[in-house]
C-alpha cells in the first residue's frame, strides 16, 4: 500500500535519509526503530508526503507521491492519513471536541455533524465528559487520547504515530497504545509506528531498524 525506494534526503549538509527503503502491507503494523537520530522521522514523513525526498521514489496505491504537488499531498494526507505525534498537537484554543472535529470540517463536513462524530470517538476511547476541557486542563494521557481521536475520526487509511508514548508513563502509554492498535485491528487501517521503546514496537505485526539513514534487515527483538 506504501512503499519508499532508496529515499534520500537532507537536511541543508546533514544527509538524514541514504538510500532508505521499506515496503508496508495494506493493514499492517510496522515499527520503525532505531538509534535517535538515525532518520525514522524524517522517513515517516516521507511516506507520509510531508517531507519530498531528494531522491527515490514513494509509492502509494500504485502512485508516485514525491512527484504530487503540495495541494494534492496536502488533500490526500486529510483525506487518507492520520496523524499522531508526541507533544503538543492539539489547538489549544480549541475545546477537546473541536479539535477533533476539525479534521472534517477542514473536509467540509458541517460544525453539527462533526462534533457528532467526535463524540462517538470520545465514547470509544474512554473520553466521556472531556469534550469541552482544552488540552491545557487535560492530562498528558487524555490529550493523547483526543489526539488519536482525532487522527481517527477521518477513517484513515494510513495512521502515522511518531513516538505516539514518548511523553506518557508506561501504564498510561499502554493504554493508549491497546486503544490505538485495537481500533486499527478493527478498521484494518495500516499503522506505521516509530518508537524507540522495544514494548510498543511489540504492538506491531513488524519490526524494521533504522540506522544511518537506511532501513536494515527486519530485526527482532527480545521481549
Ligand atoms: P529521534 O529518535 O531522536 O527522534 P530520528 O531517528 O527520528 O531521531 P530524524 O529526526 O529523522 O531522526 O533525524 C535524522 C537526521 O536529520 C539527524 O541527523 C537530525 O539531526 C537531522 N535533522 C532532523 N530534523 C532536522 C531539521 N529540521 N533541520 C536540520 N537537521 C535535522
Ligand atoms: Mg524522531
Amino acid at each position: 500500500i506504501l512503499e519508499a525506494r532508496d529515499l534520500e534526503f537532507s537536511f541543508g549538509s546533514t544527509p538524514a535519509l541514504r538510500g532508505a527503503s521499506l515496503e508496508i502491507d495494506a493493514g499492517e503494523i510496522v515499527a520503525v526503530m532505531g538509534p535517535s537520530g538515525s532518520g525514522k522521522s524524517t522517513l515517516l514523513h516521507c511516506l507520509a508526503g510531508i517531507l519530498v525526498p531528494g531522491a527515490g521514489e514513494v509509492v502509494h496505491d500504485g502512485r508516485r507521491l514525491d512527484s504530487l504537488s503540495e495541494a494534492r499531498r496536502s488533500a490526500l494526507r486529510r483525506e487518507q492519513f492520520g496523524f499522531v505525534f508526541q507533544f503538543g498537537q492539539l489547538v489549544p484554543e480549541l475545546t477537546a471536541a473541536e479539535n477533533v472535529a476539525l479534521p472534517l470540517m477542514l473536509g467540509g463536513v458541517r460544525r453539527a455533524a462533526a462534533l457528532r462524530s467526535a463524540a462517538g470517538w470520545f465514547d470509544r476511547l474512554g473520553l466521556e465528559g472531556l469534550g469541552e476541557r482544552r488540552s491545557g486542563e487535560l492530562s498528558g494521557g487524555q490529550a493523547q487520547r483526543v489526539a488519536l481521536a482525532r487522527a481517527l475520526v477521518t477513517s484513515p487509511q494510513v495512521l502515522f504515530a511518531d513516538e505516539p508514548t514518548g511523553s506518557l508513563d508506561s501504564l498510561t502509554g499502554e493504554q493508549v497504545m491497546d486503544l490505538m492498535v485495537g481500533t486499527a485491528r478493527e478498521a484494518g487501517t495500516t499503522v506505521v509506528l516509530v518508537t524507540h521503546e522495544p514494548r510498543v514496537a511489540a504492538y506491531a505485526d513488524r519490526e524494521v531498524v533504522v540506522r544511518d539513514g537506511r532501513v536494515t534487515a527486519p530485526a527482532r527483538l527480545a521481549s
